[in-house]
């Protein structure tokens, strides 16, 4: 089993910690409600006023002018998070970071030491709440897409199992939109063609569908709806590669259309190792056409490198050197040959040219910014009429 666990309201938890006399009050952490940014997280006091994250701040304050408006303090948030990872640390060897307050945790194995997954799940609460003075919610049950679902069912300070043998019965009356990479757009065509809910989706005639999604990107979401998910937890500690990649729901012949892809990629590959401090000495390529024949290219880099902009461009090299000439139906970038530290090898005497040091402070403030808001926050003006990319990085 595995046991995820996100933290509720982290920010704004964080500050009533801090400061006592916020708790039970809406608190707004974020951007300036004077000016034009936005609201990274909110107290569930404030979300009974409409108030969510990523709203623009000024509506929050529409909303909710009575609120208790904070800025974002990072480095406090950082450091309740490093505690809450060694916690999570202290109980299985296999833990999973997702985000500043999220992770998935491997229980398999642990039984000996603190019982069943359910209970392991209850200590890793209390040692939380003990330790941090903070509540978190937690997900246990057969896999990633499960237990991530499981935790919001029970947000927020919930403890929600789903046992083996009633995935079918707590998923099949949920939204199509529960799942896992099922964006606005596909689910607003599943409901366009009467599929509203996954047990809907699960029991969907592929006939039905056809011309609308593909043989494979169904078969890929009635997997998730029958709640097969073959991912494992990975403590990507010293990993060997950090890749994302992407599985088309139709097959896709324009190469305009792929460069996209390969930006997105490109940028979720990036904010990966620039999050966990590493820098990639090569970039492959992946790609699997229409007819299932998948093919890699790798380019050595000159300087081991942690920018979006240099991944892209190596991406495009490598797909332009041969465009293939079938439909592709995944893409997939990764960054290899990967090494950590400061920036030891710059190769030339006088450092990395202006623009490129400009490059990087660009893309660690959008980094900052995608932390606190999510991913879809900040994107190049390309992929404006894009669905935010689905976090798939290792
Ligand atoms: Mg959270």
């Amino acid at each position: 089993m595995i046991i995820h666990v996100d933290m509720d309201a982290f920010y704004a938890a964080v500050e009533q910690r801090e400061q006592p006399e916020l708790v039970g009050l809406p608190v707004i952490v974020g951007a300036d409600p004077r000016g034009r940014g936005v609201v990274s997280t909110c107290s569930y006091e404030a979300r009974v006023y409409g108030v969510r994250s990523a709203m623009p701040i000024g509506e929050a304050y529409r909303r909710c002018p009575q609120g208790v408006y904070l800025p974002v303090r990072m480095e406090l948030y950082c450091a309740v998070s490093q505690t809450v990872m060694e916690i999570l640390d202290s109980f299985s060897p296999l833990v999973e970071p997702l985000s500043i307050d999220e992770a998935f945790v491997d229980a398999a194995g642990l039984e000996g030491l603190f019982g069943p997954p359910e209970q392991m799940a209850e200590r890793i609460k209390a040692e939380i709440r003990a330790r941090t003075k903070l509540t978190c919610s937690v997900g246990v049950a057969p896999n990633k897409f499960l237990a991530k679902l499981a935790t919001e069912l029970g947000k927020p300070d919930g403890l929600t199992v789903i046992a083996p043998e009633r995935v079918q019965a707590v998923l099949d009356p949920l939204s199509v939109q529960r799942v896992f990479g099922v964006g606005r757009r596909t689910s607003a065509l599943l409901e366009s063609l009467g599929i509203h809910t996954i047990g809907q989706l699960r029991l969907a005639r592929p006939d039905a569908l056809t011309g609308h999604v593909s043989v494979q990107g169904l078969e890929h979401m009635q997997r998730l709806a029958r709640g097969e998910d073959d991912r494992i937890v990975e403590a990507y500690r010293n990993p060997k590669q950090m890749s994302a990649e992407r599985t088309f729901m139709v097959d896709i012949a324009s190469a305009a259309e792929i460069r996209k892809h390969l930006l997105e990629l490109a940028q979720d590959v990036g904010h990966s190792l620039r999050r966990r401090g590493f820098r990639a000495r090569s970039v492959r390529l992946k790609l699997r056409t229409e007819d299932f024949v998948t093919s890699t290219r790798t380019r050595s880099l000159a300087r081991a490198t942690d920018s979006d902009r240099v991944l892209y461009r190596t991406a495009c090299e490598l797909f332009n050197r041969t465009p293939p000439r079938r439909r592709l139906r995944l893409v997939g970038v990764a960054a290899a040959d990967l090494r950590t530290g400061p920036e030891e090898e710059q190769g030339t005497l006088f450092g990395p040219p202006p623009e490129e040091v400009q490059q990087a402070t660009i893309e660690r403030t959008v980094d900052r910014i995608r932390d606190r808001f999510g991913l879809a926050s900040v994107r190049p003006a390309a992929l404006l009429d894009r669905r935010p990319p689905r976090k798939r990085s290792r």
